[in-house]
């Protein structure tokens, strides 16, 4: 597929019409949803629209802006004024927000054309698009696995060639860990460098938007878009966009990378081959590469699945059948309530709000949430440890490669464990990226982790490019 980078380009210099790029995204799309379950919503009449108006702007004279008549993905818990946005639930299912994220209105207003919504795990809680309301995403490399998730439709949406680039949320691995297993790239950005105005809220202080991409240039010109400074979200950090772009191609001679035990430790074999490989590539291309341990990462999972199912009972409860979507009437106010969110929420909606609403309750509160407060402070200073002796961390993304649809549905537990090596950068606030290296057990692609202190993005991008250059692609 085209890349974003040199669609973009070509229609800037009007050698390329937004009109026909988006035609053929459409066709790609027609061709293979049905099978895959990508999308949920195709706003083909509003796709085509905004690709005309790109092309009436180049015939201006004008520039509609670095992603001119690129094809992108939302995963579906982004707004967009007017159209359909369900999170994956059912409790959402007849709702049109008023109003459109930043994100989207910086991607338009960018040129890109909006071709629909993606399928995501109800709520983005999950790890495999399997706890969608709406049906699975299938992995589109092999169909009988799944795609990763929760922003499983969206990395799926790249790895099709439906797109180049789609928007997902990371609230603990959500686009990393379906980045690694459809073979794409996927960055969790710094916490507060995108805004998550009219992002729908799970863990708003994990919660971050970010770009998946067939590659790592394309990453880049995307999450340059997207980042800096919104008034509209009182997290937003107050600076502008970084210069990503510009730092593409400043390789990593010098840079001290250090490969993460824990980050490692119980990976199946394929998967431990793959960051081996990477950290060899990193040191051939200059990186001065070392093992650190850094214990404090185990915690990671437990203080994960206590702060986000705590935020999230707070978040979801306003799903109350008056304000959003879903109502079934009950014969009083409590009586409705009950039954909507009893009707409109699935199993892991359900045991997220049990386990969030247990965790906060008077008497637990301080052996649970309290508890976990801590351990993330210590997994912060932990990291800032590490950050004084190594510029980029390495390690798996994931700790297999898609599994089979079905295999981890019915035990949480082993789903949760899907994002043990993602976790603890949201958990720190940190940068992170997800990048395609070797494949595994079926052929199925390995992604291996690169991670760094808050805003460091360009320095992990230039890493992840070597990692692409060594792999063979240009
Ligand atoms: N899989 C993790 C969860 O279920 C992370 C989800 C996410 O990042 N949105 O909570």
């Amino acid at each position: 597929m085209t890349s974003a980078a040199a669609t973009a380009r070509a229609v800037r210099e009007g050698s390329v019409s937004a009109l026909s790029v988006v035609e053929e995204a459409l066709a790609r799309v027609g061709q293979r949803n049905d099978q895959l379950n990508v999308f949920l919503h195709v706003d083909r009449p509003g796709a085509l629209a905004a690709a005309r108006r790109v092309d009436e702007a180049v015939a201006r004279g004008e520039d509609p802006g670095p992603l001119a008549g690129v094809p992108l993905a939302l995963k579906d818990n982004l707004c967009q004024t007017g159209v359909p946005t369900t999170a994956g639930s059912k409790i959402l299912a007849q709702w049109r927000p008023p109003y459109s994220a930043t994100v989207v209105e910086r991607v338009v207003a960018a040129g890109a054309i909006v071709i629909g919504k993606t399928n995501l795990d109800e709520f983005a809680m999950g790890s495999s698009t399997e706890n969608s309301a709406f049906g699975p995403t299938r992995n589109p490399l092999d169909p009988t696995r799944v795609p990763g998730g929760s922003s499983g439709g969206s990395a799926a949406a790249v790895a099709a060639g439906m797109v180049p680039i789609s928007l997902g949320s990371d609230t603990g691995g959500s686009i990393r860990q379906p980045a690694a297993l459809c073979g794409v790239v996927g960055v969790k950005p710094t916490y507060g460098s995108v805004s998550r105005y009219g992002l729908i809220a799970f863990a708003s202080s994990l919660d971050q938007i970010g770009p998946l991409a067939t590659n790592v240039t394309d990453a880049a010109l995307l999450l340059e878009v997207i980042a800096g400074h919104d008034p509209r979200d009182s997290t937003s950090l107050p600076e502008g966009s970084p210069a990503l772009m510009a730092h593409l191609d400043d390789g990593v001679a010098g840079v001290r990378v250090a490969r993460v035990r824990e980050l490692i430790e119980g990976a199946d074999d394929d998967v431990v081959a793959a960051v081996d490989a990477a950290a060899a590539a990193l040191r051939d291309g200059g990186a001065i590469v070392d093992d650190v341990s850094i214990p404090e990462l185990r915690l990671g999972l437990s203080a994960y699945y206590l702060i986000a199912p705590a935020e999230a009972s707070s978040n979801l409860a306003r799903y109350d059948g008056v304000r959003y979507g879903l109502r079934v009437s009950g014969d009083d106010v409590g009586a409705m309530y009950e039954a909507t969110r009893s009707a409109g929420f699935g199993a892991e909606v359900k045991r997220r709000i049990m386990l969030g609403t247990y965790a906060l309750s008077a008497g637990y509160y301080d052996a649970y949430y309290g508890q976990a407060l801590k351990v993330r402070t210590e997994m912060i200073g932990a990291f800032r440890r590490a950050y004084a002796r190594a510029d980029v961390l390495l390690g798996a993304t994931a700790p297999s490669v898609a599994f089979a649809l079905g295999a981890r549905a019915q035990t949480p537990l082993a789903m949760y464990l899907s994002d043990v090596f993602t976790i603890p950068t949201n958990l720190a606030g940190d940068a992170a990226v997800s990048i395609p290296f070797g494949v595994g057990e079926g052929g199925m692609p390995v992604g291996v982790q690169l991670l760094g202190p808050g805003r460091s993005e360009a320095g992990l991008l230039a890493a992840g490019r070597v990692l692409e250059r060594a792999r063979g692609d240009s």
